[in-house]
C-alpha cells in the first residue's frame, strides 16, 4: 500500500487502500492478526474547560502499530472494521486499554474522565451494557469517569433496541456523547427520544469558525441548543487561540484540538497533565 505520511508520523488514508478486493481482504486478515498480537495502541487527546482552561478529560483515539507500515491512523482501518464486524473486537480492546489507563491516572491522583468512541452498531447489541459494566468492574473504575462517544455512520435500524441499550448504559452512570454532531446521520430527534449527556460539535464547523460566519453561526446554534437542553457541549478541532476565545464567548463548556494538544501516547499525556497542573501547558504547543 502506498499510504502517505501525515502529521505526527501517522500514516493517513490513501485511496489506494480501496483498490480491489484482494488488498481489502489482506488488510482485513492483517487487522484481525494485528488485534490478536496486541498491535492496537491508544493515544489520548486532552480536553480543557473553556472558562478555566484546566484539563477536564481526554479522548481515547486508536492507532494501529503495523509491523511494516508504521503507525496507522484510524481512518485507514476503522471503516473496513465497521464493514466486517472486526469493530466489535476493536471497541472491546480500546475500552479495556482506556479503563486500565483511567485507573493508572487515578493512582497518580489525576482523576481524568476519558471518552471512548463506539460505533452506532454497538447500540443494536443488547449485551453491550453488560460488557461495559464488566469492564468497569474489572478495572474498578467509577462509571462517571467513562463517556461513550457515539458516531452515527449509518441509520440506526432498530430505535427501540438502541433506546434500551442507551438506557442500560445511563442507568449504570456511564455518560453518553453524540460525536460529530451536525454531520452524518445524527438527528435532532434523538435529543428528544434518547437524550445524551453531551454534544460534540464536529470539527468541520469549529476549524474555520473565525473566518467563516456560517460556521460560526452553526457553532453558536449548537452551543445554544445544548445549553438550553441542559447538555454539556464540547468543540473538537480547536486549532487557534481565537477559536478558543470565540467558544468562551459563545458559552461552550469544553474544547479539544491541536491548539490545546495533539493526541499523545499515555505517558506523554501524563507529563502534559503535570505541566497543566503547574500552569504551563495550554496554548504551549
Ligand atoms: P473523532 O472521534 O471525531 O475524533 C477526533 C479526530 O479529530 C481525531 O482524529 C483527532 O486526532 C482529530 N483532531 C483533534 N483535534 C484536531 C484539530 O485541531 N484539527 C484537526 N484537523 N483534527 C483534529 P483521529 O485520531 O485520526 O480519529 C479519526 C476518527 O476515527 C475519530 O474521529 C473516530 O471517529 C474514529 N476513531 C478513533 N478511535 C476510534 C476507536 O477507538 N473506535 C472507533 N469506533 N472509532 C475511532
Ligand atoms: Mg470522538
Ligand atoms: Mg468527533
Ligand atoms: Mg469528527
Amino acid at each position: 500500500y502506498a499510504a502517505k505520511r501525515r502529521h505526527g508520523g501517522v500514516t493517513g488514508y490513501d485511496a489506494s487502500l480501496d483498490e480491489g478486493d484482494a488488498s481489502r481482504l489482506s488488510l482485513q486478515s492483517e487487522l484481525r492478526q494485528g488485534i490478536e498480537r496486541g498491535e492496537l495502541v491508544v493515544f489520548y487527546q486532552p480536553k480543557v474547560d473553556v472558562a478555566t482552561r484546566m484539563p477536564c478529560g481526554a479522548e481515547a483515539l486508536v492507532r494501529w502499530q503495523h509491523p511494516e507500515r508504521g503507525l496507522l491512523a484510524p481512518d485507514v482501518f476503522i471503516p473496513l472494521a465497521e464493514e466486517t464486524g472486526l469493530i466489535d473486537l476493536i471497541t472491546a480492546e480500546v475500552l479495556d486499554q482506556a479503563l486500565a489507563q483511567i485507573a493508572r491516572w487515578a493512582e497518580l491522583h489525576h482523576e481524568l474522565p476519558v471518552s471512548v468512541n463506539i460505533p452506532a452498531r454497538s447500540l443494536s447489541d443488547a449485551t453491550f451494557p453488560a460488557t461495559v459494566a464488566a469492564a468497569l468492574d474489572r478495572h474498578r473504575v467509577r462509571p462517571e469517569l467513562l463517556t461513550l462517544e457515539i458516531t452515527e455512520s449509518a441509520v440506526i435500524a432498530d430505535m427501540m433496541r438502541a433506546g434500551e441499550v442507551l438506557g442500560g448504559l445511563r442507568e449504570q452512570g456511564v455518560n453518553i456523547s453524540i460525536d460529530d454532531f451536525g454531520t452524518g446521520y445524527s438527528s435532532i430527534a434523538h435529543l428528544r427520544d434518547m437524550p445524551p449527556h453531551e454534544l460534540k460539535i464536529d470539527r468541520s464547523f469549529v476549524m474555520k469558525m473565525c473566518e467563516n460566519s456560517r460556521d460560526e453561526t452553526i457553532v453558536r446554534a449548537v452551543v445554544d441548543l445544548a445549553r438550553n437542553l441542559r447538555l454539556r457541549v464540547v468543540a473538537e478541532g480547536v486549532e487557534t487561540e481565537s477559536a478558543l476565545q470565540a467558544l468562551d464567548e459563545l458559552g461552550c463548556h469544553e474544547a479539544q484540538g491541536y491548539h490545546i494538544s495533539r493526541p499523545l501516547p499515555a505517558a506523554d499525556l501524563t507529563a502534559w497533565l503535570a505541566g497543566a497542573a503547574s500552569g504551563t501547558a495550554v496554548g504551549a504547543v
